[in-house]
């Protein structure tokens, strides 16, 4: 029995959190971007500050064409569906959006979701049910944990992005192999490393289990045409699911699932996060959908965001601070602990650049991190002003 004297004794630890955080000056978790100024540019606190730590992976988010085809949509669609897809019908841009998506994957089914988090959870929920097993790296995102804990299903993790610990786990489940789900990320959102897609597509058809890839991070930043890892790994028709959010290359709101399982139609009529929610408004379903185009017809874009993520992974490495294993756009710098990061983080935006601090439970294996994700849209000079500002705090 819970013999806590009040409903919210629960609260202690985050009260703490909080008293620590404010006592710091500025508190991370409350930052106010008063004016936005660019894709990698904003006010914070009065002053001008590069925005370092964004996901706007190709800087669409001031898109002349995207601007100019949500202002549209407003005033011919209105602000919104105030309704869900099931109960009060769908836009036709919902429609449009869901056959460009499975038309780009070369899939025959998509569906799209309020937000990425709503996708994983509207997936995970109606896909499996209790008595299945999932096998879930151990750093995966929390919407797929939620999704997963959602189903009731049986959730084994396994070490990640270690394809050994994910067979040994394979092995053990015996027979239940046969209809389990593996669910992975393309590239990872703290340290940007990528999962081990081919050997994990060998152990899938080896013991006739499915394979579920979340790209949120990948999408426009790897494979040739932009559609994530599983491209670039030549393997996208091998995956059962792939699902991805419109909330960073894309630059809006709202998640999709493609795939070639024709059930994916049926997950309309049992998945909770899709019926119980209002479905994206009409703008933001026409900026997304002009944000596909951008990324599909301007590969130069991509070229950018490498070579900026080049310059910053090489320049932060330089100063020999230490950061994860590979280099893309997401650079994550490892700190000794919570208090060094949250003085490195305020150091930083001292100097105008923002950046994610990413501590437990958020973070991977336990440790503290400073987190830059670089944009197509960041100049040469603001990537060496974020170099700088780095060299002046202590790891
Ligand atoms: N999956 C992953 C891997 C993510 O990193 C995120 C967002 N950080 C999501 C899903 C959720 O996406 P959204 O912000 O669109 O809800």
């Amino acid at each position: 029995m819970n013999e806590s004297k009040s409903l919210f004794d629960k609260f202690a630890a985050s009260a703490a959190v909080q008293k620590q955080l404010e006592a710091s000056g500025l508190d991370p978790t409350h930052v106010v971007i008063e004016e936005i100024l660019s894709a990698t540019e904003g006010k914070i606190q009065g002053k001008t500050t590069i925005l370092a730590g964004t996901n706007n992976y190709l800087g669409l988010t001031f898109n002349e064409q995207c601007i100019e085809a949500g202002r549209e949509s407003l005033r011919t669609q209105g602000t919104g569906t105030t309704g869900s897809r099931m109960a009060n019908g769908s836009f036709d841009g919902h429609v449009a959006l869901e056959r460009e998506l499975a038309e780009f994957y070369g899939t025959k089914h998509c569906m799209i979701f309020s937000t990425g988090y709503t996708a994983n959870l509207g997936i995970l929920s109606a896909l499996l049910e209790p008595g299945d097993a999932v096998l879930l790296d151990a750093d995966a995102h929390a919407s797929l944990y939620d999704g997963c804990r959602m189903s009731g299903a049986d959730v084994y993790r396994f070490k990640h992005n270690d394809v050994e610990a994910l067979e040994k786990r394979l092995r053990r489940l015996g027979a239940r192999a046969h209809r389990c789900l593996i669910i992975t990320e393309g590239m990872y959102s703290i340290l940007g490393d990528c999962a081990p897609l081919a050997e994990m597509v060998e152990l899938k058809e080896k013991y006739g289990a499915y394979l579920f890839v979340d790209e949120a991070h990948s999408l426009g930043v790897f494979g040739q045409t932009g559609r994530g890892v599983a491209e670039e790994l030549g393997l996208d028709e091998k995956i059962d699911f792939i699902v991805g959010t419109f909330s960073k290359s894309l630059g809006a709101t709202g998640g999709y699932c493609v795939s070639n399982h024709d059930e994916l139609n049926l997950v309309r009529y049992a998945s909770r996060p899709y019926i119980f929610t209002a479905s994206p408004s009409p703008s933001v379903i026409a900026t997304t959908r002009a944000a596909l185009k951008q990324l599909k017809s301007h590969p130069e874009l991509r070229e950018q965001l490498w070579a900026n993520a080049n310059q910053l992974y090489t320049g932060l490495k330089a100063l020999n601070l230490h950061l994860g294993p590979d280099i893309s756009p997401v650079v994550a710098v490892r700190m000794q602990d919570n208090e060094s990061a949250l003085a490195g983080w305020k150091n930083l935006i001292e100097q105008g650049v923002y950046t994610n601090m990413i501590v437990p439970p958020a973070s991977p294996d336990g440790s503290s991190f400073l987190r830059c994700s670089v944009s197509a849209a960041h100049t040469k000079e603001q990537i060496d002003k974020i170099i700088k500002a780095f060299s002046q705090i202590s790891g």
